[in-house]
């Protein structure tokens, strides 16, 4: 199968159309023509084997994973999916892992409206590259600049899933079957809070996804923003004790468990800030796109990042987040 078969019959025979694309598959460009009143919001990501994901991930998974890692970038800034494109470098044209990988692939995107409108398709080492197309109203994207002082902040979902999962890949803990599937489908077919994202809209004040760790990602709107942060360490210990969490989590230490929550990364959750007046528009959002969301502490004046005990003691902040040239 050459070249061109490939991209007919994996791509573009399977390739929607989506509100906003003139022009999809098949000649130089595509053709995009948002509507008056809208920006585009663009984002890339890059998938490498053995970098970014595990040679033992079935092709359908990788094919989810790659669309949601970037449809979770559009959820972080409020915007509406609308299309995208895919850069596809292979060993070799293996059939069976196309087949697989363009199911995962199409299944994330039918699901939220985005159209597959173009890509690049070459031989070489396994490699995913997806930039992503999105809508939303001029000067409403939900940026990391722009949390305030005093303004609550919160994080969806239960992070420290996806990290669980590769520790036992790494064979560094064991987790019993069920915790062990549960943690994996976290890490290899991660949930993009995009709906949340876009009821987040004129009620959250910042946002960010987590990609690296909910620390160190958070630490990125405390820098555009020019703030610091109290962040409530009990809050963090209710999303580790979730039942959801990983069933045995008893099993291992509250450190190890805090570790996990606070700079697991992979986890593509949103983390964001509200003023205080917002609490119940954050919980009808939250409601409305049936999205678990915890507070886990505030924004401050001060520079820093302090973790507090319930008793409002310091503990230290050794929860170092991933980084791709140092691990
Ligand atoms: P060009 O050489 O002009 O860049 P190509 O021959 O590489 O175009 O691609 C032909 C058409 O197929 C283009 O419209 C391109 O966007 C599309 N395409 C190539 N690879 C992919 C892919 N992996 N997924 C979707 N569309 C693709
Ligand atoms: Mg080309």
């Amino acid at each position: 199968m050459g070249e061109f078969d490939l991209i007919e019959h994996y791509f573009k025979s399977a390739a929607k159309s989506s509100a906003g694309v003139d022009l999809g598959i098949g000649d130089d460009c595509a053709l995009l023509a948002p509507a008056p009143g809208m920006q585009l919001a663009i984002s890339s990501d890059m998938l490498v084997e053995g970098r970014h994901f595990l040679s033992t991930v079935s092709p359908e998974a990788l094919g989810h994973k790659a669309l949601a890692v970037n449809l979770s970038d559009l959820a972080a800034c409020g915007a509406k999916p609308a299309a995208f494109t895919l850069a596809l470098s292979l060993p070799h044209v293996d059939e069976a892992w196309l087949a697989g990988f363009s199911r995962g692939l199409f299944t994330l995107a039918d699901a939220h409206g985005c159209a597959l409108i173009g890509g690049d398709t070459t031989a070489g080492p396994l490699n995913i590259c997806i930039t992503i197309f999105g809508h939303v109203p001029t000067g409403q994207a939900l940026l990391r600049s722009g949390a305030k002082a005093g303004d609550d902040v919160y994080v969806s979902g239960l992070p420290g899933q996806a990290r669980l999962a590769l520790e036992a890949f790494r064979g560094n803990i064991s987790l019993e079957e069920k915790g062990f599937a549960l943690t994996r489908e976290r890490m290899e077919r991660p949930t993009p809070r995009v709906a949340l994202g876009q009821a987040l809209r004129g009620i959250a004040s910042s946002a960010i996804d987590v990609s690296d760790g909910l620390l160190g990602d958070f630490g990125h709107v405390l820098k555009a923003s020019q703030l610091g942060a109290d962040i409530d360490l009990s809050a963090i210990d209710s999303i580790a004790a979730h039942a959801y969490f990983f069933p045995a989590s008893s099993r291992f230490d509250q450190k190890f468990l805090r570790k996990m929550v606070l700079s697991g990364g992979d986890d593509y959750e949103l983390v964001f800030t509200a003023p205080a007046s917002k609490r119940e528009a954050v919980q009808a959002a939250a409601q409305a796109t049936q999205t678990h969301i915890t507070r886990i502490g505030q924004t401050q004046a001060a520079p820093g990042l302090r973790l507090l005990e319930a008793n409002g003691e310091l503990a230290p902040n050794d929860f170092t987040s991933f980084d791709h040239f140092k691990s």
